[in-house]
């Protein structure tokens, strides 16, 4: 599909498909390495090429963030862990003191943070706060929190008793944090729950007015969402590509790609495909020109999420059941993409929400 970019990002996605190829699939490929060296050595290489301060810029160009998300997942390296700097997320903008105490080691790596929005389904109410002075008093539980185990804080909703839902930062080594389980994923990722007693933290760590934590909260998930969307368009396409090749390869009898059933299926692909990145780059263009987005980006994430699922899963039926053997590349895809459809939003959770949108509230242009 012709791109229409801009000869800057023409020549990005060169040198990002440059690293990629080369040495970042070199190193997804180094089994032997610990995690921790494989994400110093990808982080140096993402340094060296400038792709790592992307994320940190300022006002990143949505574009431009899609252009290289989507580059590395084509070459099946984008989920390597240290390709992107530390995000501020929801402390962007934030005033002190939490601009020095969490914000700035944030970004400079020496603090890590948790996004702790799931309550586990056995929670008899939502993690609320009581205000005590200049103190809230939180109590609850939280699940599902990525990293959560390594995290130094939390930034997590609560509803602050009188005043409303508060996006609040919470320190993990706090009187009152215990961390109740440590779990994995199907993808791989790591995951923490947490219960809090009573955990005491100042006000001033509720971040941004009381009342519109869910509104920050969901303008931040948008960005994330459209940033998964960027790795599924990516994915599909190094999908299709892996079963292109599979399919002339020669074998006693021809080659797969003669039949025409098989010919069937792979068109398919392709058009699933087509349509899913025309979406995401449209929201991205959207988001760029300055529009509200967040409609645009639950489409972009449902949509190419629900299609890189379907053609990994037509990709195992048409390379047969040696796609099926643990640590064949299209198993782990298929591992991978299944997490998408459930995290930044379960899909039809995000059908309702477009929905609700149009019909109850008259908002949103989908
Ligand atoms: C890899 C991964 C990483 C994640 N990382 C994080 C993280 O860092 N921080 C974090 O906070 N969370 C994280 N999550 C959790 C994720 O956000 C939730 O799993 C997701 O929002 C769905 O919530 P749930 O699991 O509670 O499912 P539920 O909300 O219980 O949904 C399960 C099913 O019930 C349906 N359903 C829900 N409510 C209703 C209703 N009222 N009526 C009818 N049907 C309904 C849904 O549509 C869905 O089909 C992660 C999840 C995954 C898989």
């Amino acid at each position: 599909m012709p791109d229409c970019l801009p000869p800057d990002l023409t020549r990005l996605r060169d040198q990002v498909a440059d690293l990629a190829r080369e040495p970042l699939a070199r190193l997804r490929d180094a089994t032997d390495l610990p995690p921790s060296a494989r994400a110093a050595q990808v982080r140096a290489l993402s340094k060296a090429a400038g792709l790592f301060g992307l994320t940190q810029a300022a006002e990143p160009s949505e574009l431009t963030l899609l252009v290289a998300r989507e580059t590395l997942a084509l070459h099946g390296v984008g989920h390597l862990p240290g390709l992107f700097g530390p995000e501020a997320g929801l402390l962007e903008g934030v005033g002190e003191p939490l601009r020095s105490s969490h914000l700035l080691p944030l970004l400079a790596g020496d603090k890590r943070g948790g996004f702790a929005f799931t309550e586990p389904a056995d929670a008899a109410r939502p993690t609320w706060a009581e205000v005590e002075g200049d103190r809230l008093v939180i109590s609850g539980q939280k699940s599902y929190v990525t990293g959560g185990a390594d995290a130094d804080f939390l930034t997590a909703l609560v509803e602050v008793v009188g005043q409303g839902p508060a996006m609040v930062v919470i320190d993990t080594d706090l009187p009152g944090v215990t961390l109740t389980r440590r779990f994995t994923s199907l993808d791989g990722s790591h995951h923490a729950a947490f219960s809090f007693d009573q955990v005491r933290v100042p006000r001033q760590h509720a971040i941004g007015a009381p009342g519109d934590g869910r509104s920050r909260a969901l303008g931040k998930i948008s960005a994330v969402r459209r940033a998964i969307a960027a790795d599924a368009v990516g994915t599909a396409a190094w999908i299709i590509d892996r079963v292109a090749t599979e399919l002339q390869r020669e074998r006693r009898g021809g080659s797969r790609a003669a039949s025409e059933r098989i010919r069937l299926r792979y068109g398919e692909m392709r058009i699933q495909a087509y349509a899913a990145r025309a979406t995401v780059y449209r929201t991205a263009r959207l988001a760029d020109a300055g529009q509200e987005v967040v409609n645009e980006s639950i489409a972009a994430k449902v949509f190419a999420t629900e299609v890189a699922n379907q053609l990994v899963d037509m990709a195992v039926q048409l390379v047969g059941g040696e796609a099926l053997v643990t640590g064949h590349p299209l198993e782990q895809a298929l591992r991978r993409l299944r997490a998408l459809r459930l995290t930044e939003g379960e899909s039809d959770t995000l059908r309702v929400n477009v929905a609700r949108g149009h019909l109850d509230l008259g908002r949103g242009r989908l």
